[in-house]
């Protein structure tokens, strides 16, 4: 597996993948670790088959990626290889972007919000939290200071193709688009943060929103999309200066799941597969020139679309996998869309 003393490597576009442990109920259970990381970037399922002699066997599927990050790499390592590259991004004026995507219960809330102690989040210690401490870290350095930099954040969800501010009670906004096809989302909040510690408060707020009250949209934030969006400005031009946007994309467990027997549900699902699928084709596109940018085939991408153009926009996805045989194919699922976003 990936050694801290390994070199950070510069993509415009970086994709890899981390395993989370089994948990206690999967150890109590017996499930079997289907997953296997077997250098700093090579990860194997061991895919349990049937013979036509009807005798088990296990067949191994092998992936390359950027990195690849097993059960006992911690959220600071995965953040030095995926997210802390790309702040240097934020001020050259471009827009950096890290999505988490997977599976429900992989592990996209506890890399991005931060791990869990019991049942209490330590925000601190997610990439959200380690993303701004390194945007104020830059603000204040010798090179940047001059320039009185301000961060400014915004928190909200995207659900079924609307978006809700998770800084005002969920309260629905609408996106608009200006004839230079700029996304606006109208009257989202946007707290303004002078340290570490008001943008922790901020996080925590809209984590707490995301996650509790009783409506559909609340009931299950494995089917939303949260976008933390962290701004910097030079107060002296007005201007933004540089962006970084930070998703915990929605479960793709669900996306374009028809079998389901309520109707809502499969609405939800076919949205999510659409976000998904136009999201594979807009980082592809980015890494590629001249190339179609679908950014309007749904609303993340149509509101992320600063995201997928520009020659300083960077991008890294880290996909999550669960190592129980139970979750193996939702597995598969996920490290074949990876396999074809870069
Ligand atoms: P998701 O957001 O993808 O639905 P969560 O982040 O909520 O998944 O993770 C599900 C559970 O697994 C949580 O209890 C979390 O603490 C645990 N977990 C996830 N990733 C790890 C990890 N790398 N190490 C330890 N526990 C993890
Ligand atoms: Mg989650």
């Amino acid at each position: 597996p990936l050694q801290e003393s390994d070199p950070v490597e510069d993509h415009a576009i970086t994709v890899c993948v981390r395993k989370r442990p089994l948990n206690m109920k999967e150890v109590d259970r017996n499930e079997p670790d289907v997953i296997s990381v077997l250098s700093k970037n090579h990860i194997v399922v061991h895919e349990p088959k049937l013979s036509v002699y009807l005798t088990k066997f296990l067949e191994n599927q092998h992936f390359i990626f950027d990195y690849a990050f097993d059960e006992s790499c911690s959220n600071d390592l995965v953040y030095k290889y995926t997210a802390k590259p790309l702040v240097q991004t934020v001020f050259k004026g471009g827009v950096a972007t890290c999505f988490a995507y997977g599976q429900t219960g992989s592990g996209k809330t506890h890399t991005m919000g931060g791990n869990f102690l019991g049942k209490t989040q330590n925000f601190q210690k997610g990439i959200y939290a380690m993303v701004g401490e390194d945007i104020f870290r830059y603000c204040t350095s010798p090179e940047y200071n001059a320039l009185n930099l301000t961060v400014s954040a915004s928190f909200y969800e995207i659900y079924n193709g609307e978006v809700f501010d998770l800084l005002a009670k969920r309260t629905k906004l609408r996106i608009l688009e200006d004839d230079k096809q700029q996304v606006q989302i109208m009257g989202l909040t946007e707290r303004a943060v002078n340290s570490v510690d008001e943008l922790l408060q901020v996080i925590q707020h809209g984590t707490r929103t995301r996650t509790s009250g009783k409506t559909a949209a609340n009931a299950s934030s494995s089917r939303s999309h949260a976008v933390l969006q962290i701004v910097v400005r030079a107060p002296s031009i007005k201007n933004i200066h540089g962006k970084f946007s930070l998703i915990d994309l929605a479960g793709n467990e669900t996306a374009g799941d028809m079998s389901s027997a309520n109707r809502q549900r499969r609405l939800e699902g076919a949205e999510i597969n659409k976000s998904l699928l136009a999201l594979k084709e807009c980082i592809r596109a980015l890494g590629r020139k001249g190339a179609h940018l679908p950014f309007r085939g749904s609303k993340l991408t149509h509101i992320l679309r600063d995201s997928f153009i520009g020659v300083n926009s960077k991008t890294c996805m880290i996909v999550m996998i669960s190592p129980s045989m139970k979750s193996c194919e939702y597995s598969l699922n996920t490290l074949r869309y990876a396999d074809h976003v870069k």
